[in-house]
């Protein structure tokens, strides 16, 4: 999209306010709201914002900071409009006050790490499936724990309670741009999944915060909460973000493809998935990002746990689903909805290249369900587990070579620290749990 053509639709729609976009390194939406009277400076790139008010960002002596945005991510917000009168929005990267790409923007970031990819001769291609349950709301408008309705797998109307919800959203992702390939109920009470179809790895960042936006939004006029919360119930499944990724070659043809190999994955498919797996347990702190994570990460509710592939099995961390041709791919399935999605494809594509680049070789294909393997199966199969805690997952983080190079030194830092500081505020917290196991037996 070109400026002319954005300023007739703003124009065409009648489009009165503006809102200028970008992401900080936790994967929180922000944005600036501009009147009409303004758009051209922003399109200019030439709105300044305090850096330093964002977590994770700049210090206070060198926080002025202008937001770039990114012509291509322009879209009208439907549900916005009022009486005629419309608003849109765009994403923007994040500039330093000298003109130059801030390093702790992560849309920056992964840029950075997509042009290193193009070097080696691949685009990366990712489609999310970010599922979400919908809570009701109490009379003050606030979050409660009780579902929107108690259906389940593929339910249908009138169990599934969340159809008119559901429509509004697609309809409205639709007129963002989106190309809506299926939706439906999910395994747990109140939990629901919608697809869209894959994009190149940046475009899909910017389209799955978008499309958590657009859900949160949509539910708060049904007066739901939705949550992309990992874990929010305990003992029914969580809601994880399976992250489907394939490497294209610069003419455009997939490079995980390979017709004559019997599974028709080529050595850069295998090679990826060896080092994706190789890499798992310490990119988990940033695919899995809260102390919540890790409590969907747990065995029996169709959240990976152990570090395996497969071509069918949903109990492995990575999946090939069936399809093949343009379409062939590996499924990632432990990443969950909370995560930075800028920061999460950055950490996975680089695992992926840290096999391509030394000819790794992925262990068998394991094809039996991997929850009933005993201890000496899985050592003999070479199967890791994932890490059980933030914690552990913050170790694994700092241990793994790759970090540093693909977060950058800025967002490294700060990702970290603020990590180490979330699970310290846990670690001394007494929770619920400890209440009802010890206060009244000791
Ligand atoms: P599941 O089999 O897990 O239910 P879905 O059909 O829900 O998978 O989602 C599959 C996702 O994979 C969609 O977003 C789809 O567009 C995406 N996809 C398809 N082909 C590719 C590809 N070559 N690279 C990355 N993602 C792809
Ligand atoms: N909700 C499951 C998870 O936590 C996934 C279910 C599915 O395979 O779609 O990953
Ligand atoms: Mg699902
Ligand atoms: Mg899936």
């Amino acid at each position: 999209m070109t400026r002319d053509e954005i300023l007739e639709i703003i124009e065409d729609e009648n489009i009165h306010f503006f809102r200028l976009q970008f992401v900080d390194i936790f994967g929180f939406m922000k944005n600036v709201a501009l009147p009409k009277s303004q758009i051209g400076k922003a399109l200019d790139g030439n709105i300044m914002f305090d850096g330093s008010s964002i977590d994770g960002f700049v210090r206070i002596n060198e926080s002025d900071m202008y937001l770039k945005p990114d012509y291509n991510t322009f879209a009208v917000m439907p549900w916005r409009s009022r009486n005629g009168v419309a608003a849109a929005r765009i994403i923007c990267d994040v500039y330093k006050h000298d003109n130059t790409p801030f390093e702790g923007c992560p849309r920056v970031n992964l840029k950075r790490v997509l042009a290193e990819a193009k070097e080696l001769g691949y685009t990366m291609n990712v489609g999310t499936e970010a599922e979400f349950f919908l809570f009701e709301q109490d009379e003050k408008g606030l979050p409660t724990t009780v579902t929107n309705d108690v259906a389940g797998y593929f339910s249908l109307d009138p169990e599934d309670k969340a159809n008119d919800c559901r429509r509004e959203i697609i309809e409205t992702l639709e007129q963002m741009g989106f190309e809506i390939e299926a939706s439906h109920h999910e395994v747990s009470e109140g939990q629901h999944e919608i697809n869209f179809k894959y994009a190149d790895a940046l475009t899909a960042a910017d389209n799955t915060v978008t499309f958590k936006w657009v859900v949160k939004s949509i539910a708060q006029k049904y007066k739901l909460h939705a949550t992309f919360m990992p874990k929010p119930i305990f003992g029914i499944n969580g809601s994880g973000m399976h992250t489907n990724q394939s490497l294209f070659n610069l003419d455009g043809t997939n490079a995980f493809f390979d017709e004559s190999d019997p599974l028709q994955l080529s050595k850069v498919a295998y090679a990826y998935i060896a080092g994706a797996l190789k890499g798992a347990r310490g990119f988990a702190a940033v695919t899995n990002p809260l102390v919540n994570s890790y409590k969907r990460l747990v065995p029996g509710y169709e959240a990976p746990v152990y570090a395996a592939w497969s071509a069918s099995n949903r109990s492995a961390l990575i999946r090939i689903p069936a399809s093949r041709g343009l379409s062939t791919r590996t499924e990632i399935r432990c990443p969950d909805p909370t995560c930075n999605p800028y920061l999460a494809f950055a950490m996975m594509l680089n695992s992926g290249l840290d096999g391509v680049k030394n000819n790794l070789t992925p262990p068998p294909e394991v094809k039996k369900d991997i929850f009933k393997m005993t201890a000496a199966e899985m050592v003999e199969a070479n199967i890791s587990v994932m890490p059980g805690s933030l914690k552990e997952a913050i170790d694994e983080l700092k241990a793994n070579p790759i970090s540093r190079p693909t977060l950058g030194d800025h967002i490294y830092e700060k990702y970290v620290a603020a990590k180490e500081k979330e699970w310290d505020s846990y670690r001394i917290a007494v929770t619920d749990w400890e209440i009802r196991e010890y206060l009244s037996v000791y």
